[in-house]
């Protein structure tokens, strides 16, 4: 039995773990006491992370499509079949579409991305489970000059005053929040600006509720309460902070009372929590991303409430956009995706795309949108570890190796750079994802001629400059390094502010309810990985067998008006869709208000796709419906 220290790849948190080797196989798996963010723990999903890696349903061998169906392929013969194709492709720019995977190591995705643009020539690349970060990372740039978060999960201990914008950390970044927890147990004051209840609405010291779908009023008006408390201290500057002014005149008129009938939530408390906030030494934000994260209207002025706090850049202060998927952040550092992409999934079924070729990496939602759209394109290629419904699409299909079969960097949510090493040797015949990457090209022509993993994260050291002076055996030595390491930081210009007080969606007239999206406790089932665990699977299984059909959670006050009881079955309706479901009564959802969990295929393929706003407007999404007993 031998232990092997290594990184936990299913969220964007970074936990420090061993994974234990039996006679060579993967057996277990222990939590790193000395990580610094981790600290001894791991969460249900950590704890079980060796039995997806010891799964039997991995993808062993190249596969094409003949006939309508797979058959197994030599290396060469798949990747000629794809080099080559995309090579014809007449308008690779428009034709070509590249999905990365946010799971993959910063060395795969910095090749990813290199195939597509320089070898196919297309810029059409996203990963999936993008969500709304490239809004999150445009801000931060805009406003303190790097597209990276500021301070570090390990700060999080020292913070004074936390500000949660979202409730669903404990669900999707469970270490990650017991930190929040822990620093609330040493004395900081945690505030979460959340509609429904959670469990970090239950362990804040104040819950702002605001009404669904108003969130980007509930944070404008907490920073007019700041700039009114920190005004009369008259502490800073136009020259320390630009753009302040703009900040005030589009602030002017939202008056408090407007506010507080908006949002449901009291500007005197916004007052009183502005002045405890000015007080504290330090303040950290941290918002974790729901179903796609939150709005550019709502991230600009948090970004800004964190600026005008004048606390960013002392220890435990910060901004912290806490990822799902592990790498999201360091799959946008080496540049596979940009601050500038949409939805490009999305896009794809738009009438005008001209998409014909689709090449995906590690698909792991279970759900597969727009799939008669990709279904009809003329070549889809799926690299990937496990077996994936993606592959029932797809003509050409590559094996990779894994996270623990492969050195590679992992970029956390909060810009640590970390190494993982190569645990054992992949299955035979099955590549690296970068080494695959870099034998498409020299079929194209273009030969990189890289050797190893090292070199290759050489090449991402040369050129995305938060990386610049690390190494693998550098940040093998400790417990990786951080992307943003000057040793100030300085707010360049506050961001502009949607100031209006008019919430973008309102339920009324034949919808009265406002529908919101959000977690389930067993959400990362969804996913494909997920799936294929058995302890977690099992949690699943069991909120399967009570609500096969999903649920909607109403709270005790509607069910009675609507005549339902637990578990007796709704429709939902709403103006592009409908969808039968059961009712779980809870008091996580205020009157008039209904949430959805993401995590019932029929739910999200069926309804929820057909309105984009539930992937578009973030997680304060609001889907006017009317609900009736079924
Ligand atoms: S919080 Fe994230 S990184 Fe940590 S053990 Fe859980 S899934 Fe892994």
């Amino acid at each position: 039995m031998r232990y092997s220290a290594g990184v936990c790849n299913l969220c964007g948190t970074g936990c420090g773990h061993f994974l234990r080797f039996e006679g060579g196989r993967i057996a277990g798996v222990a939590p790193s006491v000395a990580h610094p963010v981790s600290r001894g723990r791991l969460c249900v999903r950590g704890w079980h992370i060796h039995e997806l890696l010891a799964t039997g349903a991995r993808i062993e061998a190249p596969m094409v499509r003949e006939r309508g169906a797979l058959r197994a392929a030599t290396c060469e013969e798949a990747i000629a079949s794809v080099a080559d194709r995309l090579a014809a492709l007449p308008d690779p720019a428009t034709q070509l579409a590249v999905v990365g995977s946010a799971r993959s190591s910063n060395e795969d995705n910095f090749l990813l991305a290199r195939l597509a643009r320089e070898v196919f020539g297309t810029g059409q690349l996203a990963v999936t489970s993008q969500g709304t970060h490239d809004r999150t990372l445009h801000a931060l740039r805009s406003a303190f000059g790097e597209a990276a978060p500021i301070g570090s999960l390990a700060d999080v201990d020292g913070a004074r005053y936390i500000l949660l914008v979202g409730g669903e950390l404990a669900r999707l970044n469970p270490i990650a929040a017991s930190n929040v927890w822990m620093a609330a147990q040493r004395g900081a004051r945690v505030v979460a600006l959340s509609s429904t209840r959670t469990q970090m609405t239950r362990l804040a010291s104040r819950h702002l509720q605001q009404k669904p779908g108003t969130k980007r009023i509930a944070v404008n008006a907490f920073l007019k309460a700041i700039l009114t408390a920190r005004g009369a201290r008259a502490d800073f500057t136009e020259r320390d902070l630009p753009g302040y002014p703009e900040l005030e005149r589009a602030l002017a008129g939202l008056s408090p009372a407007a506010a507080e009938s908006i949002t449901g939530i009291p500007y005197a408390a916004l007052e009183e929590e502005a002045r405890t906030l000015l007080a504290a030494e330090s303040f950290m934000v941290i918002f974790a991303s729901g179903i796609s994260g939150l709005d550019v209207e709502t991230v600009n002025p948090v970004v800004d409430l964190a600026a005008v706090s004048g606390k960013m850049g002392a220890a435990g202060s910060g901004i912290l956009p806490i990822t799902g998927v592990c790498n999201l952040q360091g799959s946008f550092d080496v540049g596979l995706v940009s601050e500038e992409h949409g939805d490009l999934v999305g896009a794809l079924a738009a009438p005008s795309s001209r998409v014909r070729a689709l090449f995906v990496v590690d698909h792991d939602d279970g759900v597969i949108r727009h799939r008669e759209r990709i279904a009809g394109l003329d070549l889809v290629v799926y690299v990937g570890s496990f077996v994936n419904p993606f592959m029932d699409l797809a003509h050409v299909v590559f094996p990779a190796a894994t996270f623990v079969e492969a050195d590679g960097t992992y970029t956390a949510s909060d810009g640590r750079v970390q190494f993982s090493p190569a645990r054992i040797p992949p299955p035979a015949g099955v590549l690296p994802a970068w080494r695959l990457f870099g034998a498409i090209a020299a079929r194209a022509g273009r030969d990189w001629g890289y050797g190893g993993e090292r070199e290759v994260f050489a090449g991402i050291a040369g050129s995305v400059p938060g990386y610049a002076g690390l190494t693998h055996e550098g940040l093998a030595a400790g417990f990786g390094c951080h992307t943003r390491r000057a040793p100030t930081v300085r707010c360049r210009r506050l961001l502009p502010i949607d100031g209006t007080a008019a919430a973008a969606v309102s339920p009324g007239g034949s919808f009265p309810f406002a529908l919101m999206i959000g977690k389930a406790q067993h959400f990362w089932h969804q996913h494909n990985l997920m799936r294929k665990t058995l302890i977690p699977r099992r949690e699943y299984d069991a909120t399967l067998l009570q609500y096969p059909e999903g649920y909607v959670e109403l709270s005790a006050a509607d069910a009675e008006r609507l005549q339902v009881r637990d578990n007796w079955p709704v429709r939902l309706t709403s103006a592009s869709g409908s969808l039968q479901t059961a009712v779980r009564i809870s008091d996580d959802v205020q009157d008039g208000s209904a949430c959805v969990p993401y995590f019932i295929n029929e739910m999200i393929s069926g309804f929820l796709v057909a309105d984009d706003r539930a992937f578009t407007a973030g997680e304060d999404a609001v889907i006017p419906v009317r609900i009736e007993k079924a």
